[in-house]
């Protein structure tokens, strides 16, 4: 059999390709079981997603993907089971949404000054939801300028490139109390990439007293050794060892939906401790100001 789990995906919500309704319908099409939907940022594409998943019959659980800054690193922080009709919680996410919108606008200013004419009005056109650097980076490629999204990174959006502006820098921690306050349950994402391992044991203890969940140890191209490493980490930290792809269609990220085993138990594990919070009054939420560029 192959795989059935998949809880790290994009849509058009994000910086996805496909819709909501394409990617349930793509999940349906290889067998997938359970799916969730992680966006950037954003909870728009969660409704859609949701009744397609009902309609075919796939296990969906609504989350979201928010990336946070400290320093030079990024940590990125999955949100799963959310209960994200709560009018506080859209609030937020609203603000880092706007957030995005506006750095997205900078970056396109910063190539037109740099000579390279791509515009905020098509990039706009391609992001359909919440904007993202793999928006501009197909501008950049529509408009002839790189042969590729990766070379878009490489030469002009990548960190420390020309027309890099870092995001709203929200910390870890605050990402994590964003997603408790709609009853979620906060996964670090991806941790291998970043935060990277060393750092990782720098930041877990905190994040774990902040009611961290989860540990995505069953990533799209970890090997199995990184995959082990990360079961461990997780382990000792009485953490859930989820997994994803990180599928955001073809020419983003290499694994294909579904390329990855994750084990049923991480869906078990969730729905357990999501049982516990659900219909509790979640801790009240308030952003704080932006953490100071360094
Ligand atoms: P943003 O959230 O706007 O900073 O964009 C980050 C997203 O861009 C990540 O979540 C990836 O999906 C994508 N990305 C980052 N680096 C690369 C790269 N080198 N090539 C292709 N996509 C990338
Ligand atoms: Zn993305
Ligand atoms: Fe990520
Ligand atoms: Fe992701």
């Amino acid at each position: 059999m192959g795989n059935v789990i998949d809880l790290h995906t994009h849509s058009t919500a994000s910086d996805g390709i496909y819709t909501p309704t394409e990617l349930l319908q793509q999940a349906h099409t290889i067998g997938l079981r359970v799916l969730a939907l992680t966006d950037h940022d954003t909870t728009n594409g969660l409704d859609e997603a949701s009744s397609m998943a009902r309609h075919l019959n796939i296990d969906f659980i609504p989350g979201i993907e928010i990336n946070t800054d400290v320093g030079n690193n990024e940590i990125h922080v999955l949100g799963y089971c959310l209960e994200y009709q709560r009018p506080q919680f859209q609030q937020v996410v609203q603000v880092l949404r706007d957030a995005r919108t506006r750095r997205g606008e900078r970056m396109v200013e910063l190539l037109n000054e740099q000579g390279i004419p791509i515009s905020w009005k098509r990039v706009r056109q391609i992001a359909q939801g919440a904007v993202g650097r793999p928006h501009i980076a197909k501008a950049l490629v529509e408009a002839g300028i790189v042969q590729s999204i990766s070379e878009a990174f490489d030469r002009y959006i990548g960190r420390n490139c020309p027309a890099y502006v870092p995001r709203y820098k929200l910390a870890p921690i605050d990402a994590l109390h964003l997603i408790r306050s709609a009853n979620g349950l906060p996964v670090l994402a991806h941790p291998i990439d970043l935060p990277g391992i060393d750092e990782l044991h720098k930041w877990l203890p905190e994040l774990v007293k902040a009611g961290l969940a989860g540990l995505e140890a069953y990533y799209g191209p970890y090997t199995e050794k990184d995959e082990q490493q990360l079961r461990a980490i997780a382990d000792q930290y009485h953490l859930i060892p989820t997994g994803g792809t990180d599928f955001h269609g073809p020419g983003i990220h290499p694994t294909p939906l579904g390329g990855r085993f994750v084990p049923l138990e991480a869906v078990e594990r969730l729905k357990e401790a999501a049982a516990k919070l659900k219909g509790s009054e979640p801790p009240a939420f308030v952003l704080p100001a932006p953490v100071e560029e360094k």
